[in-house]
């Protein structure tokens, strides 16, 4: 079999092959049913069967206690800065840390529906750090705390989440982990919310995940829309209105793939954890003993998911990403807003695929130097 090219987008992203290879033999009959997934009643038993599976599937990879629901909506990650506030909020202040553009993003949409603080930031170091937890200014009576705990465009994440308790605080944290959900385990005992984007871990765009605790379920503002009150959707078990039903399926048989995945002792998201460690320190390894490329990101900062480097003579750029597509490396370019390159390394990125990259990197830092 020929091997595909691979794919450093930072979303949408890389799928599995093997999860596209199953999604393409379905795709004419799903199981005999003589229909295609995106042909059936989302009330139908074979999509119930699907969303159910894909469902426990997810709860057992990241081991969502029992007290948290699995919703699956849609409006991704920019509609949940609408929709988190619009749930959470209850007409009072909620903090923020603001470490990257996309939490910058989450500051400035809640403030259209409730009041907001900023409790801690790294714009004076350009994003490339972390704000120490034990200096953010909480305010004393928060709804909730939002953290975008990977920061896909600026390539900061924190290694652990926030123990806000350890800080006096009981606060909910919420979470926007859409960059690398499913890639390392949650410790839910410091989260109360986390949604994502499915389009870079979880499958294809359209789909928003979102986690839960039910104690924070029916204390919507009047003015959410009802498709978009958590309770309601949960309650319907997200079928209150169609749900990205083709979007869920794919992310099912991902989660299918997931759990097949083995590294060692380790299976599911820790054989993940593990294999990701792998690949970042491979790629890092190789940027900090180079002269030719750089990361400015702090080190113990620094995202297993999204690595942003750059070539120290940007006149070379255009050459570089040439090179890399005509070696079936694709969607290197940075984000404009950051510019130089970004090499997003999710799930479905083999360690192949790293090292394919880095020796690439390499002949091009020997040819050009
Ligand atoms: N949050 C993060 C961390 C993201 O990376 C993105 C998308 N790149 C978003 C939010 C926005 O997601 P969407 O485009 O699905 O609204």
């Amino acid at each position: 079999m020929q091997q595909r090219p691979y794919n450093f987008s930072a979303g949408p992203a890389a799928i599995p092959e093997e999860v596209l290879r199953e999604a393409a033999a379905e795709m004419l009959d799903w199981h005999g049913s003589g229909m295609s997934v995106m042909e059936m009643s989302h009330r139908g038993k074979e999509f119930i069967s699907i969303c159910e599976r894909a469902e426990a599937d997810l709860r057992e990879l990241l081991a969502v206690p029992a007290d948290y629901r699995i919703l699956f909506m849609q409006g991704g990650g920019l509609g949940e800065n609408a929709i988190v506030p619009l749930n959470l909020s209850r007409g009072g202040t909620v903090d923020f840390v603001v470490t990257g553009s996309w939490s910058q993003k989450s500051f400035k949409e809640a403030a259209r529906y409730c009041s907001t603080h900023l409790a801690a930031g790294n714009a004076a170091g350009q994003h490339t750090t972390l704000p120490d937890p034990a200096g953010w200014q909480l305010s004393a009576k928060a709804s909730y705390l939002h953290i975008c705990s990977n920061e896909t465009i600026h390539g900061v994440e924190f290694q652990a989440l926030p123990d806000l308790q350890a800080l006096g605080s009981d606060t909910p944290l919420v979470i926007d982990c859409s960059s690398h959900v499913a890639s390392r385990p949650i410790d839910w005992s410091r989260v109360a919310l986390a949604f994502a984007g499915a389009q870079k871990n979880l499958g294809p765009a359209g789909l928003t995940l979102v986690i839960v605790r039910e104690d924070l379920l029916g204390h919507a503002l009047p003015i959410c829309p009802s498709a978009f009150d958590y309770k309601t959707v949960a309650d319907h078990g997200s079928m209150f209105n169609t749900p990205p039903t083709y979007a869920i399926y794919i992310a099912g048989l991902t989660f299918q793939w997931l759990r097949r995945q083995r590294e060692g002792e380790l299976a599911g998201v820790a054989a993940m954890e593990q294999r990701n460690r792998a690949k970042a320190e491979l790629l890092y390894g190789f940027i900090d003993g180079s002269q030719f490329y750089e990361n400015k990101v702090a080190p113990d900062c620094r995202s297993r998911m999204n690595v942003p480097f750059f070539l120290r003579d940007e006149s070379r750029n255009e050459a570089f990403l040439a090179g890399a597509r005509a070696r079936g490396l694709l969607q290197l370019k940075g984000h404009k807003s950051v510019g130089g390159m970004r090499a997003s390394i999710y799930n479905a990125m083999p360690l192949a695929g790293v090292q394919a990259l880095v020796a690439y990197m390499r002949e091009f830092e020997q040819s050009h130097a």
